[in-house]
């Protein structure tokens, strides 16, 4: 299966990942470490992680044509079983080398995807890769066939910073479109905002999209991609909904996760979707920050929390319908028009809150009482499935939106 770029955002990738880019993006997309590959080399082909989003722990060589890479997560913590790897492939000569992929915990749970430019990836045949073994103990094999030029092999389709970043450039000049500087992460990257709101209105609702806190879940950042360029379309209903609504879109809050290619984690070990409430870490207290700014306000109200992520199917996992949020029983009215639009297709909804926990949508909740939800695409998700999901769902969403009540105006 072939698989095209989605957006233009990608147009910078290559150059970045081959490390030949002018865009200032590359400097935020240095991986802190080169890692140690010298081991990893044999006359035949190289093997290196020294690409943003690049990772593997160890490399051992067996002839020339036999690669082992050794996979393990990013600290000690209890991790979530997001066995991330991507690394390079520099071919000395057209061969046909075999790369096992050990895990020194959790097991492989990617099916791999390769690339020589960044851009266009290919989901490897069946016939290239032989999974073995049982869950926490499943190993994968791949036959690699190299030819002239490097080719990236990686868990997901590599998203760095720079995709980020370019994704924002393209649509910073539309005159609905504020870019700004949220704060920065721990290793001193950017975290971005951008505020879609027709310019000249007096929008009170706010509505907060979220991506990215785990670095691997990159399906949940293409259907982002798809839900936030649909909100900005040309369509009489998203002209209707920027009028009335100011979207506020941090689309990446864990850059340096996604940069070192951690499994779960921002660099100070935590789980940032385990930290909404004490807000502990950099990246989450800029969200803490951003919601109580919405909410002190007295001009602006939250009204809804999506959090973009990626687990083993499509699933949103959401607050309850018995209990009362504000705008009422948005949750519930949103997936149904969604459904209804999505007829061959069945949208999964996994309803339950515990208080106080520490979550994006039960945070958005406990609160504020806004309906906060985790938007969750599968890993293997077909990508042009994944395109309309974003689109289909942020159309319901702008529908079921405008008709919720307006509220009223504060009290002086
Ligand atoms: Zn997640």
């Amino acid at each position: 299966m072939r698989m095209r770029a989605m957006n233009s955002a990608f147009a910078l990738f290559s150059a970045v990942l081959f490390g030949a880019s002018a865009s200032p993006a590359s400097a935020s997309d240095h991986a802190a470490s080169p890692g140690d590959d010298d081991d990893c080399s044999t006359s035949y082909a190289s093997i290196d992680q020294d690409f943003p989003t690049g990772a593997f722990d160890a490399c051992e060589t067996s002839g020339n044509r036999r690669f082992t890479l050794t996979m393990a997560p990013e600290d000690d913590g209890d991790i979530n079983c997001s066995a991330w790897y991507a690394f390079r492939v520099t071919p000395q000569r057209r061969t046909r080398i075999t790369i096992d992929l050990e895990y020194e915990t959790c097991g492989h749970r990617y099916w791999p995807k390769t690339s020589t430019d960044g851009v266009n990836w290919t989901v490897m045949p069946r016939n290239r890769v032989e999974i073995d073994g049982e869950r926490g103990e499943r190993t994968a094999r791949i036959v690699l066939r190299v030819r002239d030029e490097p080719v990236f092999v990686a868990a997901q389709e590599i998203l760095p910073p720079s995709v980020y970043d370019a994704w924002l450039d393209g649509h910073e000049d539309r005159p609905f479109v504020t870019r700004s500087l949220l704060g920065h992460s721990a290793e001193n990257r950017d975290i971005e905002m951008m505020r879609i709101a027709q310019p000249g209105g007096a929008q009170r609702e706010t509505i907060v999209l979220a991506g990215r806190q785990h670095p691997p879940e990159v399906t949940g950042a293409f259907a982002m991609f798809a839900f936030v360029d649909t909100i900005m379309g040309d369509s009489d209903l998203a002209a209707a909904y920027r009028a009335r609504f100011e979207t506020l879109v941090v689309p990446l809050i864990n850059p340096d996760g996604v940069v070192h290619g951690h499994w779960r984690h921002n660099t100070g070990g935590v789980d940032l979707n385990r930290d909404w409430g004490p807000f502990t870490q950099p990246e989450t207290a800029l969200m803490g920050g951003l919601l109580d700014a919405v909410e002190t306000d007295p001009a602006r109200d939250l009204r809804v929390l999506i959090d973009f992520h990626s687990t083993n199917r499509d699933v949103f996992y959401t607050i309850p319908d018995d209990l009362p949020t504000d705008p009422a029983l948005f949750t519930r009215d949103w997936l149904a028009r969604y459904q209804e639009r999505m007829p061959d297709y069945e949208v999964n909804r996994d309803a339950r809150h515990a208080v106080g926990r520490p979550i994006s949508k039960a945070y958005a909740f406990d609160r504020y009482g806004a309906p906060g939800i985790t938007f969750e695409i599968g890993d293997e998700t077909d990508r042009a499935l994944i395109q309309r999901i974003g689109r289909e769902a942020a159309t319901a969403m702008m529908a079921t939106m405008l008709e919720t009540p307006v509220i009223a105006e504060a009290a002086e």
